[in-house]
């Protein structure tokens, strides 16, 4: 994969890119990733990229033509998926995770001030994602999020390629509750059935607590699931266990 971020703060993406699993993912070649300062391609002496507001109003907006310019100059641009980061795009989810990590190329618009110029959003733009209802200063760290959440997707990323298939959302619930060593920390015990050796058992035992969390926690996730019939009949399981305990 390849992934280019727009943005003016370059410097941003330094500590970020350059650590933990996406410092790893560029080392073996999963993905190239490269910042390009749309500052560099303003023709203004000033090298300004942003303007007053037609009709007025307060802040200032960014320009179309050094972010137009800048994506144009990145080779196989008309190919690639054009994410403009802003808080009135789209909600990201893990399924938009997944669906980007199979792209070959995305190129990211980290915004800033007041925002876009409509005709970036119109005829650059192929995607517009935020990453929740509230307003950052500027795209960059939404920009970090996506790009973690989908390389961490891309095969051999990730050491231990189950990891990901049952992380919260990709199964469709929230994972269930993990434990390690010791068996005992002040008085609290891990549950017996994981120390069992029993997988079945484990694997019933995990299946329940996923579905008996994302119940208590986020029920509209469960509305959005299918079922097993096995999940059903622990689902049932579950919702007598809640009454009785009433
Ligand atoms: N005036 C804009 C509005 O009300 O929609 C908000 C502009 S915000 C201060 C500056 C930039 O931060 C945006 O252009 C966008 O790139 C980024 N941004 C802010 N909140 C975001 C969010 N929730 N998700 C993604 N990007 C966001």
């Amino acid at each position: 994969m390849k992934i280019d971020i727009l943005t003016l703060f370059p410097e941003m993406f330094d500590g970020v890119l350059q650590s933990s699993i996406l410092k790893k993912a560029q080392e073996k070649g999963a993905v190239v990733i490269s910042t390009i300062n749309f500052r560099d391609y303003s023709t203004n002496k000033h090298k300004t990229v942003d303007d007053y507001p037609y009709g007025g109003g307060h802040g200032m907006v960014l320009k179309p033509e050094p972010i137009f310019s800048a994506v144009e100059a990145i080779p196989g641009y008309d190919k690639a998926r054009i994410i403009m980061l802003t808080p009135q795009g789209e909600r990201f989810s893990q399924k938009k995770a997944e669906e980007l990590s199979k792209e070959k190329h995305l190129i990211f618009l980290c915004g800033h001030y007041e925002g876009f110029d409509e005709r970036i959003r119109d005829h650059l733009a192929t995607d517009e994602l935020s990453i929740g209802d509230y307003v950052l200063t500027g795209g960059e760290l939404a920009a970090m999020v996506i790009i973690d959440s989908v390389v961490r997707l891309l095969p051999g990323v990730l050491g231990n390629e189950g990891s990901a298939k049952t992380d919260s959302f990709s199964t469709g619930l929230l994972e269930y509750p993990q434990y390690t060593r010791p068996e005992e920390f002040r008085g609290y015990r891990v549950p017996e059935v994981l120390l069992s050796g029993h997988h079945r058992k484990i694997e019933r035992w995990r299946k329940k607590e996923a579905l008996k969390r994302t119940l208590l926690r986020r029920p509209d996730l469960l509305a959005e699931t299918s079922f097993t019939q096995e999940e059903k009949d622990l689902l049932e399981e579950i919702i007598k266990e809640i009454e009785n305990q009433k």
